[in-house]
C-alpha cells in the first residue's frame, strides 16, 4: 500500500471541510495538510494546526525559495501549500489538501500523481439553503459564492473523482473507498 496525495475541492457550503475532518478522525493513515496563509488567525485557530500564519515578507520569501507546491491569493489573503510539510507527512501517511480548483490544478502540474476529488452539492438549491442556514452570509456574499461555484464547476472535467454530498455517511464512505483504491494501485 502506497501513500497518496489528494486534493478535495468544491463550492463553499458543500460540507467538504466536515467530510475531511471526519475522515481523518476515523482513519489513522490519513492526515490533513496544513497550509500557510498571510491572513490573521480567527478566534480559536492555532498556528501550525489550522494554518501556519506568516507575514507578507515571510510568504514572499517562501515563494522565492520554491517552498510552495502551489499558492494563490484569495479575498482574505495569500495561501500556499508547503512542499516540505507535505513531503515529510507523505513518508508516513496519505495526505489530504482542502484547496480550491485553481490551487488543485496548479498542484497537479507540480505533482502529477496527485488525485483530484470534487465534492458536489445535491443541487444548487440545496447549496443555497445550506449557505443561507449559516446566517453569517449576506445575500451579496451568497451571490458571490454562487458565481464562484459556476467557475469551479467549469473545472470539473479535469478532476479525477466527483462525490455528491447528499447523504453524509455515503459521501464519507465513497471518499474513504477511493483512497483505499488509490493506495492499492
Ligand atoms: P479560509 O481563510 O476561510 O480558511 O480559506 C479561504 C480560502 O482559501 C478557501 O477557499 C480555501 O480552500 C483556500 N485555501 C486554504 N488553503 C489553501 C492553500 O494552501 N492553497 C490555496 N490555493 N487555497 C487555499
Amino acid at each position: 500500500m502506497r501513500n497518496v496525495l489528494l486534493v478535495v475541492s468544491g463550492p463553499s457550503g458543500v460540507g467538504k471541510g466536515t467530510l475531511v475532518k471526519e475522515l481523518i478522525t476515523r482513519r489513522e493513515d490519513v492526515v490533513e495538510s496544513v497550509s500557510c496563509t498571510t491572513r490573521a488567525p480567527r478566534a480559536g485557530e492555532v498556528d501550525g494546526k489550522h494554518y501556519f500564519f506568516l507575514s507578507e515578507e515571510e510568504f514572499s520569501r517562501r515563494i522565492e525559495e520554491g517552498d510552495f507546491l502551489e499558492y494563490d491569493e484569495h479575498m482574505s489573503g495569500k495561501y500556499g501549500t508547503p512542499r516540505s510539510f507535505v513531503k515529510e507527512k507523505l513518508k508516513e501517511k496519505s495526505v489530504i489538501m482542502e484547496i480550491d480548483v485553481v490551487g488543485g490544478l496548479n498542484a497537479k502540474k507540480e505533482y502529477p500523481g496527485l488525485i483530484l476529488v470534487f465534492i458536489m452539492p445535491p443541487s444548487k438549491e440545496e447549496l443555497v439553503r445550506r449557505l443561507t442556514g449559516r446566517n453569517s452570509e449576506t445575500p451579496e456574499a451568497i451571490e458571490k459564492r454562487l458565481a464562484r461555484m459556476d467557475f469551479e464547476l467549469s473545472k470539473l472535467p479535469e478532476y479525477d473523482y466527483v462525490i455528491v454530498n447528499d447523504d453524509f455517511e455515503t459521501a464519507l464512505k465513497e471518499l474513504s473507498d477511493l483512497i483505499d483504491n488509490e493506495k492499492s494501485k
